[in-house]
């Protein structure tokens, strides 16, 4: 079998406008990218590039300009061969590119199989719990709010996005804390805003408040800060998101005791093939994995197969950009597969708010996408061949 074609379908993509308390926007509306991978034995390789905070004509010039020229001709078996290639090429293009091509040719594989892509690397469970992972609010009371929303549908753990300013961060850690009560895990994700000082004054006082979890407190490359805040505080630190080097640099993470959880998901780590190797060398350490949402549904659903073939990822990160496109399970927090391959769902099932004819089977997970009928996004729909829901 060979790679005869690479190519990027786009369409446009409108989701809620939503920003982060450190500054970064999500949404309007961006390009989103249908890459497939070719052979000329008819099985066509897909995944979406692109997320809702950089679209993928970003990245689409990239991907043909250096990407394309490296795959073409290659047997699409040759994973591992051809990802250490893709990898070199980080220089040029980003990681988000790299992981899409990676994406296309375990789906192929998988297609070649018959196989989903999670039997290929080694089942470890059918069942994963999600978390729900917070939009940006105003006030503390709106996050409450939130929380309290999750908790009351069943969800057991909750993540929080908060503002970036350390007091006021930790007035919301202990507003939602007391909110929810003790039985429902909680978790910081700072997004790297703080200094070492703020870091350690805010770990101690999530601390206290039984958070499960501390996530990204100070910027990805400062490892020196991370040991002495590893050091000083009992609560897991979550860090290496964004670390450089990606799965190469989760060496110094490990073996210098920077960080208790490691991190990582198909897109920023650069595909199926390093996302796996950097939870397998986090096993060797008896350490977790936790992965982090994909940007895009089809990552998504790609972070989904790792997490079910690993067996120290605890959670699948769920993170409702806004409302009017969040799916949602009615009372249920876990992730189960259906029976059809490449297939999963919720128990309860997955159930869409908006209640569009077409919501009840044309499901998926984490962002949602929803093109109108005769759209673009209705045919780059079919080009992905529905597997991510269960349409057909
Ligand atoms: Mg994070």
């Amino acid at each position: 079998m060979k790679i005869t074609n690479v190519k990027v379908d786009m369409f446009n993509w409108t989701t809620q406008p939503w920003k982060t308390g450190v500054g970064t926007a999500f949404g309007h509306t961006r390009q989103l990218g249908v890459v497939g991978v070719e052979t000329d034995e008819g099985i066509t390789g897909n995944a979406f590039l692109g997320s809702s905070r950089v679209g993928a004509d970003h990245f689409a010039p990239g991907l043909i300009e250096f990407i394309k020229p490296i795959v073409m001709g290659r047997n699409p078996q040759d994973i591992g061969a051809i990802w250490w290639e893709l990898w070199k090429m980080n220089r040029s293009v980003s990681t988000y590119v790299i992981g899409a091509v990676d994406v296309c040719l375990w789906d192929i594989n998988g297609k070649i199989a018959g196989q989903p892509v999670h039997r290929l690397l080694g089942t470890c469970k059918h069942t994963v719990p999600v978390y729900s992972s917070t939009a940006y609010h105003e006030t503390k009371e709106e996050y409450v709010q939130e929380a309290l929303s999750f908790k009351e549908k069943g969800w057991s753990a909750h993540k929080i996005h908060p503002h970036g300013d350390p007091q006021y961060d930790m007035e919301i850690c202990q507003a939602v804390r007391a909110a929810v009560g003790d039985d429902m895990k909680l978790m910081l994700d700072s997004m790297w805003a703080y200094q070492y000082e703020d870091a350690l004054r805010v770990g101690r006082a999530i601390e206290e408040m039984n958070y499960y979890w501390y996530e990204d407190p100070l910027v990805e490359e400062d490892i020196y800060n991370y040991i002495k805040l590893h050091q000083k505080l009992d609560i897991p630190i979550m860090s290496t998101e964004y670390a450089p080097g990606r799965y190469y640099g989760m060496t110094q993470w490990i073996t210098r005791y920077a960080t208790d959880i490691l991190r990582g998901d198909v897109a920023v780590t650069g595909g199926i093939t390093p996302l796996v190797r950097l939870c397998h060398l986090a096993e060797g350490f008896n350490m977790k994995c936790e992965i982090h949402h994909g940007g895009n549904s089809l990552n998504n659903v790609a972070n989904l197969h790792v997490t079910m073939a690993v067996p120290n990822c605890e959670f699948f990160e769920f993170f409702p950009l806004h409302r009017r496109q969040y799916v949602r399970t009615r009372a249920g927090h876990s992730v189960r597969w259906g029976r059809r391959a490449r297939t999963y769902r919720t128990r309860p099932r997955l159930r869409n708010r908006l209640g569009l004819g077409e919501a009840r089977t044309h499901v998926y997970f984490g962002v949602a996408v929803w093109p109108p009928a005769k759209s673009p996004g209705a045919r780059a729909h079919r080009l992905v061949g529905c597997w991510q829901c269960r349409c057909q």
